[in-house]
Formats: structure tokens, C-alpha cells, sequence
């Protein structure tokens, strides 16, 4: 499989192959369009649930449709509410309001009703062999399966037990209601698919009303039928349930709503599993489901993505026919397009050398005018405190520099962002030869950026004043994952093999007094670093902020050296 990134995607736009079907539909007079998003209450959402809510809810949109919200909670063992609510408020911030909130529990008296009605018709029976025998009797894909024992048994029979089954007089595992197709289909699922099975477990909703619960075959196609679903849009994977999707629906001669397959999203360096991601919340390998460097939705919220980002990248990934996987970097590429529209400009020191101006006046503080942001002429400038005491980026000195360097070395000028050009004049070091001090002086005429005699400055680099620097805990994030692919791992290695252990590194940085009074979520471009966000876990003492993405791929630029 090939990897999708900037480069590789043209801008031009035609229709995606679902598009099509719906314009041919239109075409024909069936112009309704209504889609569904069917999440699992078994976790929280992550960026691949955000490609198939921007999908079904833009394709709604786009042809005067609606989209229903739908919990698909047959399995009471592994849903919670949490995460309902998660997911709900997930759907709500990437933009999108469904028609109408429906969960598959809803309807499982409607289920039960129509179990009983493929009793009756002979197209169902209760099954008392274990799950292991149904296994073995299933055959492969290549041998067809055998009828099981029970296969024949009276629709009075049958209706007897299923009834039985429901009334809980049956343990867990000792009898299943099964579909009666066709033992030797070449579709496996054909071979007599499981219906119902008992599991007694309390549900979030059911409570303990209910101790058989339908599998998602029998589940999903019926819930869409109920609500008139037209065009019912899942995962590529699914594409050999289809037969029975549609087995179901003609059986019962309900509303024929349709399954379409799309090719799944796949990330580099990404683990887009529910099962997985919980194992990561639950061994603490990350904070919690919203850790910045989670895939989840909260996690990028919380990271300091916005819904537009989201949105263009889910835009720009498009829908396929066949598996591929998509470049993370992509995903970076949107985010730092929409916040260099929005995110106002600062200017913070993440890794400091103090620099002391000797000819400015001690004790003199004086206004900078700095622009918010240089794309948003609307989001006007700012006064900075400028002071004989600074920090700059310790990166931004170098005592013997090579050619090509045009920041601050000594004997060398630079200039500081919307201020003064300075001179490095001495370099102070302590006992280990680290370099703690910069002694340099200004030029008192080159206010404002230019020089008095029209001398060419190259390097221009970003400075927060010592005394009202305010200090703040920086997160910085790499990615979760070493491994690009991590679909295909080593013999005898699992996911959690290949976390990256730096994928954390927190400093203190050093910021002008304007950035201390942000609320959680608020973004910025820290001048010259990258754009970050305040996190939660900030308090009236300490500011935390997340950092988003960097301002270049630094990852791209290390794998072309
Ligand atoms: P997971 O394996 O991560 O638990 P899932 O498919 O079981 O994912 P559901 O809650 O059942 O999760 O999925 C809800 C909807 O989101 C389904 O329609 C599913 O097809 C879609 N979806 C899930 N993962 C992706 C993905 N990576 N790309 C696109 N759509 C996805
Ligand atoms: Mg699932």
C-alpha cells in the first residue's frame, strides 16, 4: 500500500464514487438521501470516526439530507454511558447536529419481534450446540460447513426455547437463536449466522431487562430499516456482510435501506483501534482518553486541533475504494493551515540564555508594538515589555557558527523580533564551559526594525524580557508510535512494543506577560516554535500549554538528510 500525503493529492475535485451513486440515484427520483453514524459506545471516538462523521453528515448535508446519531450498544459487557456522552459532544464540536438520537436498544423489542417472525417462517432456530461446535461445524472457506443437530427442530420448538432464552432460564453460552440459510454457502457468514446469544450482564440503558442480546448483523440493517436509513455507509470490511444485510431486510420485506462500503482511514504512526487505545488509557501509557497524543478527538481537541482542521483533512483524505494509508503529516499540514489564519502570535522562550544589554538603562522598561498576527490585519498589535535583561532561544547563538548562520554569534548582529538590533560583545560561561550569559549592546537608532544607516541585518530572532517573563510548563509531543505501520508487526511483538519513549518532554518556557492569562483551549503561534494551546491542567499559578505542531515538519526534514 501506498502512502498519501501532501504532495500526492491533487486540488482538483471531482465526485467521490459515493456521490455518484446518490446523483444516479437522484437521477432516477429516489432523492432522499439519509445517512447514519453508528458508533459502539465502547470507547471514545478517534480521528477515523471523524472521517465517517464528516462523510455521512456531509453527504446529508450536501443533498438536502439528514443524519441520525446511533449507539450501537448490543453489547452491554463493554458500553458505558461516558462514553455516549463523549461521543456526543465529540459530534457536536466537530460541527455537525444529527436529526435524531437513536440507540439500537431502542429497538429491541422490534428485534425480538422480528426474530420470532423468522421462528415462525422456518428461517431461524435455537442452536444448543457450544461455540466451539458451531466453529467446527462452520467448515472453511474452502469446505463447506455441516448442518448442526438442532437445525430441524419445530418452528414450536424453536419458538418455545427462543422465548425461554429470553425469560433467562438459560446460562450464558448454552444456546444461540441462529439464521437457517445455507450450511455450504461460499460466503462464510452465510453459513447460518448467529442471531441472538445470551449474556447475562447488566446494559446502560436496558438495564436488566434483557438477556439476550442481537449480534450486529442481525442489529444494524434492521435498525436502518426502522429509521429509513437510505444510504447506510460502513467500512470496507463490511463489504462481505452485505449478502446478509440484505438477506434480512428481504426476509422481513421491511424498508430496504442500503450498505456501502468505504475504504477505512489509515494513519502512519497510528493506532486507530478502540480495544487498543483503551489498553494505552487503562496500562497508563497515556493520561487519559483526551492525552494529547491520542488519536481520539478529544485528545487532538485537547492538543489543540479545531474542528475545521479535522474537517479539511477529512476533506482533502476523500473516500476511497481501496485501502490506503494517509501520511500523518497531513493531518499536521491542516492544522497549521487553519491556525495561521486564526492563532494570534506571541513570543515565548522555551530553552533560555539570558542576554543582558549593557548600554540600555538599568531599570527601564519600554513598550514593543508587536503584530497579533500578520495574516488577520483585523486582530491588531500588542505592547510587549522590552528590557536590559532578555532571554532568547539557546539555539539562536552559536559561538562559531558555520557559514549559512545568521542569528546571534559573537561579534555578530541579529535582530530582535520588532525591537533592536543587538551586538554580541562577550560570552559568559560557567565551569563545565556551558554558556550562561551574552553580554551584547543595542543600537539605540534601529527602533522598530530598521537600521540607521541602512546596514543588512539577515538573522531576526524572537526575545522575552527577564523580569516580566512569565514562567509556564510547556508540553512538548512526539509522536505515540515508532513504527509507521503498525498493521504489520514483528514476529512476536505487539503494539505496545513500539511506543516512543520521548513522546512526552515537558519544559519550562519563559513567556511575554500577555500569554498568562489564556483559558484552556485557547492557541497561539509561539513566534518561530510552532502553535500550542493552554491545557486544562492549568491553574491561576501555573499556565500548562500543549504544544500542537511544530511550524515545520521537522520529522520530514530528518528523514530527507
Ligand atoms: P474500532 O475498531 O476503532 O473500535 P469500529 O469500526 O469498531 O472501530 P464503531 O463505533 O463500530 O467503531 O464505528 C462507528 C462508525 O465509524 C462505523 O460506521 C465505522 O465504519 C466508522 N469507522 C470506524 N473506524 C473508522 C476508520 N478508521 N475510518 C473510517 N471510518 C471508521
Ligand atoms: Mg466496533
Amino acid at each position: 500500500m501506498s502512502t498519501i500525503n501532501q504532495e500526492s493529492l491533487s486540488e482538483e475535485k471531482s465526485l467521490n464514487f459515493l456521490e455518484e451513486i446518490i446523483e444516479n440515484d437522484i437521477a432516477q427520483g429516489r432523492t432522499t438521501v439519509y445517512t447514519r453514524f453508528p458508533p459502539e459506545p465502547n470507547g471514545y471516538l478517534h480521528i477515523g470516526h471523524a472521517k465517517s462523521i464528516c462523510l455521512n453528515f456531509g453527504l446529508a448535508q450536501k443533498y438536502g439530507g439528514k443524519t441520525n446519531l446511533r449507539f450501537d450498544d448490543t453489547n452491554p459487557v463493554k458500553e458505558d454511558v461516558e462514553y455516549v456522552d463523549s461521543i456526543k459532544e465529540d459530534v457536536h464540536w466537530l460541527g455537525f447536529q444529527w436529526a435524531e438520537e437513536h440507540y439500537a436498544s431502542d429497538y429491541f423489542e422490534q428485534l425480538y419481534a422480528w426474530a420470532v417472525e423468522l421462528i415462525k417462517k422456518g428461517k431461524a432456530y435455537v442452536d444448543d450446540q457450544n461455540q466451539e461446535e458451531i466453529r467446527q461445524g462452520r467448515g472453511t472457506v474452502t469446505v463447506p460447513g455441516t448442518n448442526s443437530p438442532w437445525r430441524d427442530r419445530s418452528v414450536e420448538e424453536n419458538l418455545d426455547l427462543f422465548a425461554r432464552m429470553r425469560a433467562g432460564e438459560f446460562a450464558d453460552g448454552e444456546k444461540v437463536l441462529r439464521a437457517k440459510i445455507d450450511m455450504a454457502h461460499p460466503n462464510m457468514l452465510m453459513r447460518d449466522p448467529i442471531m441472538y446469544r445470551i449474556i447475562h450482564s447488566e446494559h446502560h440503558r436496558t438495564g436488566n431487562k434483557w438477556c439476550i442480546y442481537p449480534m450486529y448483523d442481525f442489529a444494524h440493517g434492521q435498525s436502518d430499516s426502522i429509521e429509513h436509513i437510505t444510504h447506510s455507509i460502513c467500512t470496507l470490511e463490511f463489504d462481505v456482510h452485505r449478502p446478509l444485510y440484505d438477506w434480512f431486510i428481504q426476509q422481513l420485506d421491511i424498508y430496504p435501506s442500503h450498505q456501502y462500503e468505504f475504504a477505512r482511514l489509515n494513519l502512519t504512526y497510528t493506532m486507530m483501534s478502540k480495544r487498543k487505545l483503551l489498553q494505552l488509557v487503562q496500562d497508563r501509557v497515556v493520561m487519559g482518553w483526551d492525552d494529547p497524543r491520542m488519536p481520539t478527538i478529544s485528545g487532538l481537541r485537547r492538543r489543540g486541533y479545531t474542528p475545521e482542521s479535522i474537517r479539511m483533512f477529512a476533506d482533502k483524505v476523500g473516500v476511497a475504494k481501496r485501502d490506503n494509508v494517509i501520511d500523518l503529516g497531513l493531518l499536521e499540514f491542516c492544522v497549521r493551515e487553519d491556525l495561521n489564519k486564526r492563532a494570534l502570535r506571541r513570543m515565548a522562550v522555551l530553552d533560555p540564555i539570558k542576554v543582558v544589554i549593557t548600554n540600555y538603562p538599568e531599570g527601564k522598561t519600554e513598550m514593543i508594538s508587536c503584530i497579533n498576527n500578520p495574516e488577520d490585519e483585523s486582530a491588531g498589535v500588542r505592547q510587549v515589555p522590552f528590557s536590559r535583561e532578555i532571554y532568547i532561544e539557546r539555539d539562536d547563538f552559536m559561538e562559531e557558527p558555520p557559514k549559512k548562520y545568521f542569528r546571534l554569534s559573537p561579534g555578530k548582529e541579529v535582530r530582535l523580533r520588532y525591537a533592536y538590533l543587538i551586538r554580541c560583545d562577550e560570552v559568559i560561561k560557567d565551569t563545565e564551559g556551558k554558556v550562561t550569559e551574552l553580554r551584547c549592546t543595542y543600537d539605540p537608532q534601529s527602533g522598530g526594525g530598521s537600521s540607521s544607516d541602512g546596514r543588512k541585518v539577515k538573522g531576526v530572532i524572537h526575545w522575552v524580557s527577564v523580569p516580566h517573563a512569565r514562567e509556564a510548563e510547556i508540553r512538548l509531543f512526539d509522536r505515540l508510535f515508532l513504527k509507521e505501520d503498525l498493521d504489520n508487526l514483528e514476529e512476536g511483538k505487539t503494539f505496545l512494543d513500539y511506543i516512543n519513549p520521548d513522546s512526552l518532554r515537558v519544559v519550562t518556557g519563559y513567556l511575554e506577560p500577555a500569554l498568562g492569562e489564556g483559558t484552556p483551549g485557547e492557541k497561539y503561534q509561539f513566534e518561530r516554535l510552532g502553535y500550542f494551546c493552554v491545557d486544562k491542567d492549568s491553574t491561576p499559578e501555573k499556565q500548562v500549554f500543549n504544544r500542537t505542531v511544530t511550524l515545520k515538519d521537522s520529522w520530514a526534514k530528518l528523514n530527507a538528510r
